[in-house]
């Protein structure tokens, strides 16, 4: 049996789960409580998750379960040590997302430099109207050519954001455990972490969240950076300690931030970050175009399919 555990944000109603159905008896939820999780899975042996964790006490408490299917890139619900213990394939959905991301990392970014949707509510407002001169801005207005952009984990989104931060007439630092040396040209180079800390203008997180990039964006990491740097986390939220990265935008160091996830999603009504100033923050949404959901489903299914058939594709663990 097929078990979704939590399928609304990936179809909220627009797309069709036929895919899975022909695979064998389905059954799809649009979300699961902590508490409703080991019923839920029950003795299924092909389970899906996005966001609903799956811990190694849920593994053990249902040994039925053969394979695992995360309906995302970032594989960190899933305790993977313990389903590897388990023998359990995990499997990801690696590209569906590479270039919505990239632009996303963009229209925060974009948002930042030109303030559209605040300047679009002045004019609504009739600041316009009522002005003596042609035009006004309310807020700084950044140009990013020449500008640098600081990217860390240069993989599939990062290198995607790279390219457009280098069609945009920036130039691209890159920090990353990997480095593929061919990518390398005028415009663009791999760095140590602290080189990029210190010379971007913008820096943008493309890393998974692992052990050694939780915190990463620190209270010491930023006191290396520029003075009114900007900050785009379009990653995982545990990549910064929102009470640093609050304070820091109190004070100025970091001008604005552009934050598609935090910490604990959804967010707290008291997370620090709601009240810092020059944060903007979207409900995780870099990933969620029509085009990139939908192909994110295709490769779901592929993987499961491939997995019945004796072939794991995807596989992170
Ligand atoms: P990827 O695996 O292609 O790239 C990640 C890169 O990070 C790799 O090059 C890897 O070498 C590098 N890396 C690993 N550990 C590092 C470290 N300690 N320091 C620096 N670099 C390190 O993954 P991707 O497809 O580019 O996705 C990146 C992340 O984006 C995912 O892990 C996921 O968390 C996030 N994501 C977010 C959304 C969203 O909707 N906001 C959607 C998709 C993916």
């Amino acid at each position: 049996m097929i078990v979704v555990l939590d399928g609304y944000t990936l179809n909220p109603g627009d797309l069709s789960w036929d895919g899975f159905e022909k695979l064998g008896e389905f059954v799809c939820y649009d979300r699961t409580e902590s508490s409703d999780i080991i019923s839920r899975i029950g003795d299924a042996d092909a389970v899906i998750t996005n966001k609903t964790p799956l811990t190694a006490e849920t593994l053990k408490a249902c040994p039925g379960i053969k394979y695992i299917g995360v309906l995302a890139t970032g594989y960190n619900v899933v305790d993977v040590a313990a389903a590897s213990k388990a023998g359990i394939p995990v499997c990801n959905i690696p590209t569906y997302g590479t270039t919505a991301v990239a632009q996303f990392a963009f229209a925060q970014l974009l948002n930042i430099c030109h303030h559209i949707q605040d300047h679009a509510n002045t004019v609504k407002e009739g600041k316009w109207t009522a002005c003596p001169d042609f035009c006004y801005w309310d807020f700084p207005l950044t140009e990013l050519a020449g500008k640098t952009m600081g990217i860390i984990g240069y993989g599939r989104i990062g290198q995607a954001a790279g390219k457009i931060a280098q069609a945009f007439g920036m130039k691209v630092l890159a920090y990353d455990e990997y480095q593929n040396k061919d990518l390398e040209c005028e415009t663009m180079e791999y760095v140590s972490l602290d080189a990029l800390l210190s010379a971007s203008d913008v820096i943008s997180l493309h890393c998974p969240l692992f052990e050694s990039t939780e915190g990463i964006i620190n209270k010491d990491n930023i006191a290396k950076m520029k003075d009114a740097v900007i900050i785009i986390n379009t990653s995982r939220g545990p990549l910064v300690v929102e009470q640093d990265l609050a304070d820091a935008l109190r004070s100025g160091k970091v001008r604005a931030a552009g934050l598609d996830v935090v910490s604990t999603e959804p967010i707290k009504a008291d997370n620090v970050l709601l009240k810092a100033p020059n944060c903007f923050i979207t409900p995780h949404i870099a990933w969620a175009p029509l085009e990139s959901r939908k192909r994110l489903m295709n490769i779901a299914v592929e993987n499961l399919s491939s997995f019945q058939k004796g072939t794991v594709t995807n596989r992170v663990n």
